[in-house]
């Protein structure tokens, strides 16, 4: 009797084993109502963070860029619901149509992230690592996203704090960068130009100008990213038209040295002043200053505008922004809330930083004996 029940329940258990090993209905899809793209399989796009949308991807003709599609051979529901992300991925392609309406061009490469728009028009890859000019887009939205991570590390500033996108354009014709940089920068401009505030643009070109090669075109992206992301959050103030210049340009050199090992971007700032001033390696100009008591304090360039900076102001800028960002670790963000309430600087440290002005200079001094060397760069 024992060994009956025993053979009942080994039977029972085979039957159910047999059933969960079951092969599926449908040799197509395994089930899953839906099965991968075949024209899309061998063309990855080539983004190492995470990107929403690209409208080479979307090219393609089978499944419009959702790289899957509904299975043909069978009715089990979808997995994916296939309609609603062409759907989605139609009207996103709808919202680039005004610059390509606006330059009467309908091969602009357009591609976005969660905090950048980019619309691309080289016809080759301005980057060594990138094949063409497809994979190229994709890493610099790369670079830009790695930007804003930086920026969010410096100053604990969420995706949610940003009022907006920053829309980027690059493009191959001065032509079209002039026609660009009006309408959207409302600078014209025939290499570079921005609009800062809470829809921040950056429209550049490539190959004339300033912006000649790879290494140029990063530092100029990691440069002015800094001032858009800045005078995109919270309120969004551009601190640099609002006497205080020195966090909006200070934070802009302070990426670019770390970002690139040097500063070669001056905003604002003409050839002709420039050609009559050396530019300096900033850490080892800032020891030697401080060693020969040439120190230009915070309280003397803290009221005045990113356009009215002098070099060597703009040198310092960059200082006491590397002590904000490195030696009171968090404090950038509430500082930037701040002095965009149109606080003065004195009050903004106090309620950031919770010093005094005059204990911040004397501990900004503490710090840069401590970490600048005058043969460092
Ligand atoms: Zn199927
Ligand atoms: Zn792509
Ligand atoms: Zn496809
Ligand atoms: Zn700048």
């Amino acid at each position: 009797m024992w060994m009956l029940a025993r053979w009942l329940f080994l039977g029972a258990l085979c039957s159910d084993l047999s059933f969960a090993v079951q092969e599926p209905a449908c040799g197509s899809c395994k089930d899953r109502g839906v099965v991968a793209c075949r024209l899309c399989a061998s063309k990855a796009c080539a983004s190492e963070r995470p990107f929403l949308h690209c409208s080479v991807a979307q090219g393609c003709g089978d499944c419009g860029g959702v790289r899957w599609l509904e299975c043909a051979s069978c009715l089990k529901a979808p997995e994916i619901d296939v309609a609603a992300q062409r759907a989605e991925l139609v009207s996103w392609r709808e919202s680039t149509r005004p610059v390509d309406e606006f330059l009467g061009r309908r091969d602009l490469l357009h591609l976005d992230t969660a905090h950048f728009r980019l619309a691309f028009d080289l016809k080759r890859s301005p980057l060594k690592a990138a094949s063409g000019p497809h994979e190229a887009a994709h890493r610099l939205l790369d670079l830009c996203e790695r930007s804003w991570s930086e920026f969010a590390a410096d100053s604990g500033v969420r995706t949610e704090d940003l009022a907006g996108v920053t829309q980027l354009f690059v493009w191959g014709s001065e032509k079209d960068q002039e026609r660009a940089s009006s309408k959207w920068t409302l600078e014209r401009s025939k290499s570079v130009a921005k609009l800062m505030g809470g829809a921040p643009v950056i429209s550049l070109c490539h190959g004339k100008g300033r912006v000649r090669n790879e290494s140029d075109l990063e530092r100029e992206l990691v440069h002015q990213l800094a001032h858009c992301l800045m005078s995109c959050v919270y309120k969004s103030v551009w601190l640099g038209g609002k006497k205080a210049g020195w966090i909006d340009e200070g934070y802009a050199h302070f990426c670019e040295l770390r970002r690139m090992g040097s500063v070669e971007v001056w905003c604002s700032l003409s050839e002709t002043t420039l050609g009559k001033l050396e530019p300096w390696k900033f850490e080892s100009e800032v020891a030697r200053r401080a060693a020969a008591g040439e120190v230009l304090e915070l309280s003397a360039i803290s009221g005045l505008d990113t356009v009215a900076l002098s070099l060597e102001q703009r040198l310092f800028a960059w200082s006491y922004v590397d002590c904000v960002v490195r030696a009171h670790t968090g404090s950038l963000g509430l500082l930037v809330r701040t002095l965009q309430q149109e606080k003065p600087t004195s009050e903004a440290i106090q309620i950031a930083l919770n010093v005094s002005l005059a204990d911040f200079q004397r501990d900004w001094a503490t710090w840069a004996g401590a970490t600048y060397s005058v043969r460092r760069r």
